[in-house]
């Protein structure tokens, strides 16, 4: 055990907060969104941390930075770890940074130790992660494992109408390189938990074993708009009524499939929107997320029954379009449970569980064997100024970081 190399924490925290000078908000969050001259900035740092640290750069034509600590046999597929860059606009200072930073920190501590590995590690940074100002979220990461092509990241433009692609080559990080996505021998990704489980449960790491598969829909209820003085309730078609009962019925469909269930009314909209209107038109978004795919099967289901029911006592007209369907992840047992017995081996208290949010490892786990570590983080709070790690949770989730990534990096067998 006591062989086993350790994260520097103080300098892992050191390169936290000057990361954070990147972008940093008066709260004390950091606002950096993707292919923004401050994400240039924050490239540029990183690159030039990881040729310190001995590294080969390479950028592929999506701008993801491939940093490449070389091992003795560079011919066997690397083992890749690491996160993004980005923020959401005024959020944290950790989610995603945090990933790559401890990424970079495993170099550094090989380094340190002297430690050669059979296998290389790649420290990768992904571009547009959060989805901020390019839509979709987890696009890097999508295109280089193929599930959106490079033209479609490339042409999808901002609010401003800039394009992806012009965005990438302003900042100087439109790469030419070709890394294969299909000769990666293992991934790694560690993050913030984002969620209240591991600091309420004062757990050190969470084994994160796959993500909740996603739903969301949206949905049309068409009424008559009325003048709300001259027209009797019972000649109302309200579509403001059938919205209420659409929230309540949303949630029901939650909680009847139990704890691992979500199921959310996050975005509504009424026309005319008047107080003195009855209102002839609601637009609203129901999201459901859970691990099982047949459980999101049977929340649509029930949604779609529940929606017909409701149109039909409110004299509504109604449709639903289902507008996002991300299938549950589960990650490869046998990096979970590498990921497990590392954090066993460094004697931190640990927890199974499934992440709640994407990432871009769930895209990885299409085209390798990956894995994900979470560490607490304060509250929960997440995608906000106030997201808030200590050293020591950081260094724990770096320190499971490394020891996973260097039992993969000098697993020579296939
Ligand atoms: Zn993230």
């Amino acid at each position: 055990m006591s062989q086993s190399p350790r994260a520097n924490a103080e300098r892992l925290w050191q390169s936290l907060r000057s990361m954070s000078d990147i972008g940093a908000t008066p709260a004390g969050g950091v606002t950096r969104l993707t292919l923004t001259k401050l994400d240039g900035e924050a490239r540029d740092l990183f690159v030039g941390w990881a040729k310190e640290a001995g590294c080969t750069i390479r950028i592929d034509p999506f701008g993801n930075i491939f940093a490449r600590r070389e091992g003795r046999r560079p011919d066997l597929p690397p083992v890749v770890i690491g996160s993004h860059l980005d923020t959401q606009p005024a959020g944290g200072n950790y989610d995603g940074v945090y990933g790559v930073l401890a990424a970079l920190e495993v170099v550094r501590a090989l380094n340190d130790a002297q430690l050669d590995t059979e296998r290389s590690i790649e420290v990768v940074s992904w571009t547009n992660e959060e989805g901020a100002r390019f839509q979709p979220p987890m696009l890097g990461s999508g295109v280089f494992t193929g599930v959106f092509s490079l033209d479609f990241g490339l042409s999808l433009t901002d609010k401003e109408g800039i394009r992806l692609g012009d965005a990438l080559s302003d900042i100087g990080y439109a790469g030419t390189d070709h890394i294969a996505a299909t000769s990666i021998h293992a991934a790694l990704e560690v993050h913030i938990e984002q969620g209240p489980v591991l600091e309420k449960e004062a757990i050190d790491i969470g084994v994160v074993t796959g993500a909740q598969g996603q739903r969301r829909y949206e949905i049309q209820l068409t009424g008559q708009s009325a003048h709300a003085g001259t027209t009797p309730l019972d000649y109302r078609a309200d579509a403001a009524l059938g919205l209420a009962r659409s929230i309540e019925a949303v949630r029901r469909i939650g909680i009847a499939q139990g704890e691992a269930a979500r199921a959310t009314v996050g975005y509504v909209s009424l026309s005319p929107n008047s107080p003195n209107v009855v209102a002839g038109g609601a637009v609203f978004s129901v999201e459901f997320r859970h691990v099982e795919n047949n459980t999101l099967d049977i929340m649509e289901e029930a949604l779609l029954k529940e929606i017909q029911q409701i149109a039909d006592d409110t004299k509504l007209e109604h449709s639903v379009e289902r507008i996002i369907d991300y299938a549950p992840i589960s990650f490869d047992s046998r990096m979970v449970d590498l990921v497990e017995q590392t954090a066993k081996q460094y004697q931190y208290s640990y927890k199974r569980m499934v992440s709640g949010a994407g990432h871009d490892a769930c895209y990885l786990s299409r085209v390798t064997p990956t894995a994900m570590i979470f560490i607490p983080c304060v509250d929960g709070i997440s995608h906000n100024e106030a997201e808030q790690i200590y050293p020591n949770w950081a260094e724990a989730g770096a320190n499971v970081l490394l020891g996973a990534a260097l039992a993969k990096a000098n697993d020579v067998e296939k």
